[in-house]
Order: structure tokens, then sequence, then C-alpha cells
């Protein structure tokens, strides 16, 4: 290099106001921000944790315990931030719950690196013992995981109730986990056979069962108004929309289900199309015709056998009225989602043109009946011979109720169906994480060098679970620790935080359980952000725009405001 001159003038590299943050500043700054998120969730970690009320610009109010709502509804604008805010979304995608844990998770290693970093431990070293950790910690975790019966109800119930412990719906946990069972065990479907060795190889969960669940078949339908004891699954369906013609039957027992995917109407032409029409007679012949076409349309219907008829599209007056006449029940302009769920709950085929409607086409209910709920009236098809798509009906006192219930119902729902796939479960309550860190404490003496550091401080972090769910309790967190630590001397996971009672107890006689595969995305989630946040030794920021409003530079802003085009806005509730 001796060759090149130095240069005369300063190089610059980066564009005008561009600013970058280097080395330790950088790191610190990132871990700061990400340890913020970390502390925002902590609170609402467990049965005892506590929630938030997060109001957006257009004063819509979501009170929820749920740490990936929590960060979707608070904008986040530090980048390093947006990665924690994203591992949460990627757990709650996967699995559906775990979501406050993987952040606080991440939190705690981040704390803990810090404390090396100070010691002038390298991040790469930290990187690579967080790494082997977590590996081992896998492996600790799977070894300790108890494989159970994917249909076996009364282990279903208890992950369910668990996963719904924590939230504002805890007290009516009882009949809804009940109740998200059965759902979900009538649309279980059987797949190909299941892996024997599932433990030790490293497939994806849903690989390792040889039954799958698609939640896309539960449907919920949530109206506030009545208590959440008053939720209902339906062996149906339920559609929110009124029975067309007030000249139709308002229930029909024995329903033999139409499903049309075509309008009952007559076509309108596609081009601008001229009729000249002299007479009268020319004029009512020409209403005749149209008459007749509609008339025959519900002929068909009729003569294969229908007493419903359940439309995708619309249903012309005229058709209404011959349908009202015929005593078929007609429903109209559902939505395509809805049409193939009731395919799958009737068994009825979905039909592209009225005449090509048999009788063996059609599905069956015992009962489709119009039913008043609060101020609406829905269609409910009921009593369907072995649905594989149902409903459920939630309920609640208020708005902001039946939609905490809609989100722990579906954290629910996902739990059920993690087991299910992926038949092994483990106990909550920081059971698990304390036998975890443990092993791993022991597990690092074997390690050498300065990655021995890092995995005792690992062993550190994950004892964090246990540690939040007393703090939150109410329970001294130092003295539980010491007490939980002395507990445990075998690599049994059964001693965790009784945060009802206030004691340490056996998390196995309290039916506590998470499905191993929530425990496994914590554990990978949370380590994946932390390392990839601790490598970044350098922050290299664009400026804004001058004529962006403040706010909207980093990304993720809109010109809406919050909350506009999202779920807030426009809910007939
Ligand atoms: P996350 O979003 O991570 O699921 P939660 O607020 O739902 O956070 O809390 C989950 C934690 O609470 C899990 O570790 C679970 O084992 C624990 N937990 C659930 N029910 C109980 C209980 N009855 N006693 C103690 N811990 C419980
Ligand atoms: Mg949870």
């Amino acid at each position: 290099m001796s060759s090149l001159q130095q240069p005369q003038t300063p190089v610059l590299l980066l564009k005008e106001g561009t600013t970058e943050t280097k080395k330790e500043d950088a790191q610190k700054n990132n871990i700061t921000a990400a340890k913020l998120i970390a502390q925002i969730l902590k609170s609402s970690l467990g049965p005892r944790g506590l929630d938030k009320m997060l109001v957006d610009p257009m004063g819509d109010v979501t009170i929820t315990n749920d740490g990936a709502t929590i960060l979707k509804e608070i904008e986040v604008q530090h980048p390093a931030a947006k990665m924690m805010v994203e591992v949460t979304k990627s757990v709650d995608n996967e699995v559906g719950d775990g979501t406050t844990s993987v952040a606080v998770f991440a939190g705690a290693l981040l704390e803990k690196a810090e404390n090396l970093i100070n010691k002038k431990v390298h991040a790469t070293v930290i990187v690579d013992g967080y790494k082997r950790a977590l590996g081992k910690a896998v492996r600790i975790l799977k070894d300790m995981a108890t494989e159970i019966d994917p249909k076996d109800k009364g282990v279903l119930v208890k992950v369910a109730k668990t996963s719904m412990a924590s939230k504002i719906v805890s007290g009516n946990s009882v009949i809804l986990a009940d109740l998200a069972v059965d759902a979900i065990l009538k649309i279980l479907e059987e797949q190909g056979s299941i892996d024997s060795d599932a433990r030790t190889d490293n497939l994806t969960s849903s690989s390792k069962s040889k039954y799958r669940v698609d939640l896309d078949n539960i449907k919920i339908e949530k109206k506030a108004g009545a208590s959440i004891n008053d939720t209902r699954l339906i062996q149906g369906i339920v559609l929110d929309k009124e029975i067309v013609h007030g000249g139709m039957p308002k229930k029909m027992e024995n329903a033999r289900i139409a499903l049309l995917n075509c309008a009952l109407e007559v076509k309108k032409p596609e081009f601008d199309t001229r009729l000249n029409i002299n007479t009268p007679q020319q004029m009512q012949k020409f209403i005749d015709e149209e008459n007749n076409l509609l008339k025959s349309m519900v002929d068909k219907i009729s003569s294969a056998g229908a007493n419903v008829a359940l439309c995708q599209k619309g249903i012309d007056d005229t058709a209404q009225h011959y349908l009202a006449r015929a005593g078929i029940l007609g429903v109209r302009r559902i939505k395509e989602s809805d049409m193939s769920k009731l395919a799958k709950a009737t068994g009825a085929r979905m039909i592209t043109n009225v005449n090509e409607l048999n009788t063996e086409d059609l599905g069956y209910a015992q009962v489709v009946e119009e039913h008043q709920v609060e101020t609406d009236k829905w269609v409910f098809i009921e009593g369907c011979k072995n649905p594989k798509a149902l409903s459920i009906l939630l309920r609640g006192g208020s708005k902001k109720v039946v939609d905490e219930a809609e989100r722990s119902v579906h954290d629910a729902l996902m739990t059920i169906k993690d087991v299910i796939e992926y038949p092994y479960v483990i106990p909550g309550g920081g059971a698990t994480e304390a036998v975890i860190s443990q092993q791993i404490r022991e597990w690092s003496n074997s390690l050498e060098g300065r990655a021995q550091l890092a995995a005792e401080q690992f062993a550190d972090s994950i004892e964090i679970i246990p540690i939040v769910l007393a703090e939150n309790a109410g329970m001294d967190p130092i003295d539980t620790q010491a007490q939980l630590r002395s507990k445990i001397t075998s690599n049994e996971p059964r001693y965790g935080i009784d945060v009802l009672n206030k004691k340490i107890a056996d998390m196995t006689s309290k039916n506590v359980y998470d499905p191993l595969a929530v425990k496994e995305h914590i554990l990978n989630g949370a380590t994946e952000v932390a390392c990839m946040i601790l490598r970044i030794d350098n922050i290299i920021a664009g400026s804004k725009s001058k004529d962006m409003p403040s706010g909207l530079g980093a990304g993720g802003g809109h010109a809406m405001p919050g909350g506009y085009g999202g779920g807030g806005y426009g809910a007939d509730m």
C-alpha cells in the first residue's frame, strides 16, 4: 500500500447528514432500546401480570396482556427495538403464545451481555457462548418434555387453560378451554405416519405428528352484550347476515342446503345495449321473459330438493319472491371464506351454475335459523353431521372484553394446535426454565475460556422467567430465586412459581403445562435476536428528508393516522 499517496482532502464516504454510531456506543444504544422493550412487557408476564391500556391516535382503546398485541399497537421507531418486535411477531405467528416470554428473555440475555462487554469480553465471544448454550438448552428441554396422546382431551385442556391463565378471561378459562379443545378435536385431520424419533431430530414441528389442524376451519364470531359464559360452540357456521326476504321461513329443520357461487339474477349485458320497445305488450313480454328466467333458476333449486339457498352473490328481488313462494330460505352476499367453511361444515358442493345443481350437491344441517343477536339478525347453520368447520360465538360484557377474549381464545387454539401437531408438553410456571438454568450452569464449567462466562450468563438469563413470574405475583424475587434453586435437585422440571398462592409449588400438581413447541420457540427466538443485536457494531443512519414530517423517516410510518385502516375502525359493534 506504500505506493499509494495519502489523500490530501478528507474522504467523504457517506452522504451529508448521515450519522454513524460506532463500536461500544452502537452496542450500548441498541442494547438499551431492546432492554426497554423487555421492560415494557415484563410486568405483564404470567397470570399475575398486569394489562396494558393502549390508545391509538384515533382514540381507540385496546386493553391487553398479549406481548405481540402490545408491541403491534405501540409504534416503535428504534431499529433494534423493531427487531425485538419482529421476534415477538414471528413467535406469535408460528406458535401463538410465549410472546411476552421471548421478549423478556431476550432482554435478560442482552442485559447480561452488557455486563460482559463492560468487562471487555468481545461480542463475538458472547455470541458464540450464547449459541452453544442455546444448543445445550434445547437438548435439555427436549429430554425433559413428556410425550402425549394428541387426542387426549385432558392434557389439551390443561394446556389451553395455562395459556389463558394470564388473560383477562382467566376466570372463564374452564368453559373457554373446554370449548376450544372440543372445536379443534372436531376439525382435526389425520395425515401420514408419525415420526417416532421426533425428539432428537431437527424437523419442523408440523412434520412430527400424524394430525394436522387448520385453524381457518374455526370461525370466531363475536358480539358484546352477554356474559363470557354464554359463549357457545356451534356445530356449523354462523353468518352475520339476515334472511333475504320477509316471506321466507325463519327457521328450516332438516335443512338441505344449496351452496351457490353464482348470482340469482339476470345477467346484465357487458356492453351498452338498446332495446326498441314500441308497444306495452312488448314490454310485458320482456318482463315475463326475465321473470321466467329467474323462476326457472328457482325451480331448479327446488327440484334438486333444496330448502335452503346460500348464495355468495346477489339474489334479485323477483328471485327472492319465487324462493319465498317455494318455501326456500335464502341468504345472499356471503363472504367467500364463509362459503368454503360452509362447504366443509355441511358437506355441500359449491355450484357455479344453478343449472348444474343436483341432489347430491346439497349439504345437510339439522336446522338453519335466524336469531336475533343483540341488535343484529344472524343466520345459524347448526347441527351439521360431522362438520369439518365450525364456529365459536364469543360473548362478553363489552367490546373490549370480547376483543381480548378473542385474542385469548386464539392463543388457546394455537397452543392446542401446537401440542396436537408436536405432541409434547412441559411444566410451566418457570419450572422448566429453572432446571435449564441449573443444568446450563453446571455444563458451563466444562467449557473453556470466556465462552464459559457467556454460558453462565445464559443460565442466569433464562432464570428471569420464574423470577419475573414471582415478582409479578408480589413475591420477593431474591428469596424466591434462592428457594427455587434449593428445590431443584433432579433434572425433572417440577418446582415453579405458584403465582396464585404466592409460593413455590409442584407445577404438575397445579396442572400448569406449556407446549414444547412454544418453549422451543422462546429459547431460539430470544437467543437469535439477542445475538443479532450484539453483533452490530456500527449504525449508519441516513438523514431524514427535510419535508418529511417528524417520526416518519425511519420507516414504518405512513401518512394516515394510526388505526385508520387497521382493526379499530369500522368494526360493527
Ligand atoms: P406469554 O406471552 O409469554 O405467553 P403470559 O403472560 O401468557 O406470557 O405468561 C406465560 C407464563 O405464565 C408461562 O411461563 C406459563 O407457564 C406461566 N403460567 C401460566 N399459568 C400459570 C400458573 N397457574 N401458575 C404459574 N405460572 C403460570
Ligand atoms: Mg401466554
